[in-house]
């Protein structure tokens, strides 16, 4: 299996460091609001990466941290805890927003087919090894404490910026305006903050009352449950120049040696060809899919038809003519179930071999999408085109089997609405008004909204 590692910029032959078995870290979620289509790409390239691992036999030991502390609004130490501004703005307290979106992010990926990683732990669950960390950098001289907190000095360690191969000097010349005049260089992160008394989250520590700084989390949480050396470390794009620089700049010099062997990196979602932003009103989540009638299993679909190191533009449009195939690619599966045509074993052999060759060539989804599609339209109905296709949906995870109880239930269950619905048209004649509003809210409660038009009552389902 070939995948492309940013370190070296190359595509590059699959060793992991035990045979058969794969350790893999990917940043989380921050979870101070709903996850946006945009953060979600990067999860559901996380889970094709993850299930590309295992149909090749690997055993796979995967963390994704929940990031409930420390991701300050910018990335470069500067403003306010996210975590802290987002229960301001709704009125909770940090640990209840944490909760809260923890479980949202949870079902968002549960929707999208996304597989839960075998590890999944929380920042404020490892502020102890947080402190070791950073006690360990001070001890070897590369972390130094000013009035405000425990800075990693960047002069210390020569192979700052090898990850986003920006020199120093690009990286100084791009930074802001100095407000933090006790750093040795401009580029020096916090690896931990000295709290004032009014900050809410708050821990002891050997500095006095502090919080952890975001980039040292993801160094002490994938030590810990990984190990010193761990093959391969995922995030999106915009981690690559400082959250990553940062991490291996933390844990290279503390081991002594790289911890990560394979760095990739998933590009980014876009919205009308530009940034996604809440002040354009454009971070579309997977609850503004549904209410206009998507399915979360369309939005994976679209993701799979752009390569995970290409942008990928979401409109409206493309998300409707994504639904259309969607819904397309699996009727046409579908009807291979019961197909009895023979299709001989040179072809299905052809197709198998065509699709593992997309697939481990650093994921070429798209690629591999092309091929089920022509198993798909391949003439004449045959089961063995159906097994081969549930076989392609262990990585597209678009739901055929599940889509097939969809499709055997969907005529009964629509059945008992009409049935209902017909019910309350019968309460509106006799202007049985409280049995009329009953069955709307029964109706209601199971997801289906009424309409009435001009041309009777229509439903649809939530
Ligand atoms: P966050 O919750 O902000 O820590 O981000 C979670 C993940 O989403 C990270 O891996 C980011 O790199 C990724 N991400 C953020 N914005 C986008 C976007 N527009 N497209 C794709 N991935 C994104
Ligand atoms: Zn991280």
């Amino acid at each position: 299996m070939k995948i492309y590692n940013t370190l070296t910029r190359q595509k590059e032959e699959f060793i992991p460091l035990t045979p058969n078995k794969v350790t893999m870290y990917t940043c989380g979620p921050t979870v101070y609001n709903y996850a946006h289509i945009g953060n979600l790409r990067t999860y559901i390239f996380m889970d094709i990466l993850r299930k590309t691992l295992k149909y090749n036999g690997y055993k796979l030991q995967n963390a994704m941290n929940i990031t409930d502390v420390g991701h300050l609004v910018s990335d470069e130490d500067e403003g306010e805890d996210k975590m802290i501004k987002g229960a301001r703005e709704q009125q909770k307290t940090p640990w209840e927003i944490a909760e809260f979106y923890t479980n949202e992010f949870m079902r968002d990926i549960e929707a999208l087919n996304i597989e839960k990683p075998e590890i999944i732990p929380k920042a404020t669950d490892h502020i102890s090894e947080m402190i070791s960390f950073v006690k360990g950098l001070l001890d070897k001289g590369y972390a130094y404490e000013t009035s405000d907190g425990i800075y990693f000095d960047i002069s210390k360690f020569s192979g700052y910026g090898k990850l986003s191969r920006l020199n120093l000097e690009d990286q100084i010349a791009g930074a802001r305006v100095e407000v933090n005049d006790e750093k040795r260089h401009p580029a020096d992160f916090a690896l931990w903050k000295k709290a004032p008394k009014e900050h809410i989250m708050q821990w002891e520590s050997p500095w006095g009352m502090g919080y952890p700084g975001w980039h040292i989390e993801c160094s002490a949480m994938s030590r810990k449950y990984l190990g010193d050396r761990f093959d391969i470390h995922t995030g999106g794009v915009d981690h690559i120049p400082i959250h990553h620089e940062n991490e291996i700049a933390q844990s290279e010099a503390l081991l002594g040696h790289p911890a990560v062997n394979y760095w990739m990196h998933g590009e980014f979602m876009m919205v009308n060809n530009g940034k996604m932003s809440k002040s354009l009103g454009n971070t579309y989540t997977i609850a503004d899919l549904r209410d206009k009638g998507f399915d979360p299993l369309a939005f994976r679909y679209m993701c799979l038809n752009a390569h995970y190191r290409n942008k990928l533009n979401f409109t409206w449009d493309v998300m409707q003519a994504s639904q259309v195939s969607y819904d397309r690619f699996i009727e046409g599966a579908l009807k291979h179930k019961e197909g009895t045509a023979e299709v001989s074993k040179d072809v299905l052999d052809s197709f198998t071999a065509d699709f593992e060759d997309a697939i481990n060539d650093d994921l070429n989804i798209p690629k591999a999408l092309g091929i089920a599609w022509s198993m798909v339209r391949y003439p004449g109905k045959s089961k063995d085109i159906y097994n081969l296709l549930l076989k392609t949906d262990t990585i597209f995870g678009l739901g055929i089997k599940d889509a097939e109880h969809k499709s055997q239930d969907q005529p009964q269950l629509d059945a008992g609405i009409e049935q209902l619905i017909e019910e309350r048209q019968q309460a509106r004649k006799e202007k049985n008004w409280k049995l009329a509003d009953e069955i709307r809210d029964k109706l209601k409660s199971m997801g289906i909204e009424l309409m009435d038009t001009p041309q009777g009552v229509k439903w649809k389902r939530n």
